[in-house]
């Protein structure tokens, strides 16, 4: 028998929250062998007491770096007991949205900015008052400057056991806030497994007694926020150049639709100060960090590559994001094909 942890991303308003129980199964190491489970919605903003169940269906498994051994973490999605999609199941769009531009190939990488807090001060920050102003904290070293960096190397070994797509890591700006990236791969699957590198990073911070959020604005003043930046390309857009700018030029016309989508108090962190465009204005360019949308220098040079959307937040949902951008992007390119 085997240990099989099902993770799920839960109802709460205005920002989901994983949750997590484990089952013990057969041993097993496939997707199609994980039995259909369920759990208590009343307990998770997912449904009313009085018709309180809801049901979790595997959509992704990976080994548990955590237990070990033949144990399994279970990514599932949620539904209704008809087996419909559940309100609060946005990957369910994100899937239709995937097959309908399957044509134009698109693939994602996020970069996840997170601040670790012990108790109710990010980590670093002196109690009672606030470290030295940013400027050394960017990819930093030593003591003075790097806070957490045995949580996020133990969280790195451990989404590579899981064998996550996870591509880098690197301090960031704040001090007590780092990044993760995850891709490129496919919409579903970079949401998937961002979602369980997300619960990962909980889990791996309960050993430390270090607690992860990915609130977009931790610390007022003179702080950078936290952001989950999505670089994506279309075969066209890895193959030529203008088909990147095109893609940016999509992004332009619905840019409210997809301010309204891209994480609860975006209006904190995009302020046009620390590298953000307002989130009142849209542009693009080369090299541009104080942009909306930034064309990579070397993307300019090779002429093909990939595009980064700056402004989606931190606590942003990956279903919701990558579904916007293939819907936004893609129309604007069947439209001209
Ligand atoms: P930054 O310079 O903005 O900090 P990072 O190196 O942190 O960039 O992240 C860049 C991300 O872009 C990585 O996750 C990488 O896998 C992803 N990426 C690279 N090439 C492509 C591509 N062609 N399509 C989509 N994503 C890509
Ligand atoms: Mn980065
Ligand atoms: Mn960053
Ligand atoms: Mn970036």
């Amino acid at each position: 028998m085997i240990r099989a942890e099902y993770i799920w991303v839960d109802g709460t308003q205005p920002t989901a929250k994983l949750r997590s129980k484990a089952k013990v199964i057969e041993k097993t190491d496939k997707l199609g062998d994980l039995p259909i489970w369920g759990f208590d919605g009343s307990s998770t903003n997912q449904a009313p007491g009085d018709a309180s169940d809801c049901v979790l269906r595997p959509v992704f498994c990976c080994p548990d770096p955590i237990r070990g051994g033949d144990n399994l973490l279970v990514l599932a999605e949620v539904l209704l007991p008809d087996m419909s999609a559940h309100p609060t199941n946005t990957r369910s769009a994100c899937a239709e949205a995937a097959e309908k531009y399957a044509s134009l190939d698109f693939w994602f990488g996020i970069e996840q900015e997170y601040t670790f807090f012990k108790g109710t001060r990010p980590l670093g920050f002196p109690e009672g008052g606030f470290p030295p102003p940013q400027g050394g904290y960017y990819c930093g070293v030593g003591a003075d400057e790097v806070f957490g960096r045995p949580v996020v190397e133990a969280h790195l070994e451990n989404c590579l056991q899981a064998g996550l797509g996870i591509s880098g890591i690197n301090g960031e700006v704040m001090p007590g806030q780092w990044e993760f990236q995850v891709g490129p791969l496919g919409a579903l699957g970079v949401s998937d497994q961002l979602w369980v590198a997300r619960w990962l990073l909980y889990r791996t911070g309960e050993d430390f007694g270090i607690n992860a959020t990915l609130d977009p604005k931790p610390a007022r003043g003179d702080w950078n926020g936290a952001g989950a930046h999505t670089n994506f390309s279309t075969n066209a857009m890895r193959t030529s150049y203008q088909p990147n700018i095109d893609a940016a030029e999509a992004l332009k016309t619905r840019h409210d639709l997809h301010i309204a989508n891209y994480g609860y108090r975006i209006e904190e962190r995009l302020t046009g100060l620390h590298e953000t465009a307002s989130y009142k204005e849209f542009k693009y360019g080369v090299s541009d960090r104080g942009a909306s949308v930034r064309i990579p220098w070397q993307v300019e040079v090779e002429g093909k590559g990939y595009i980064e959307d700056r402004r989606p937040n931190a606590n942003m949902d990956p279903y919701t994001v990558t579904c916007l951008i293939m819907e936004t992007v893609g129309d604007a390119a069947l439209a001209t094909a």
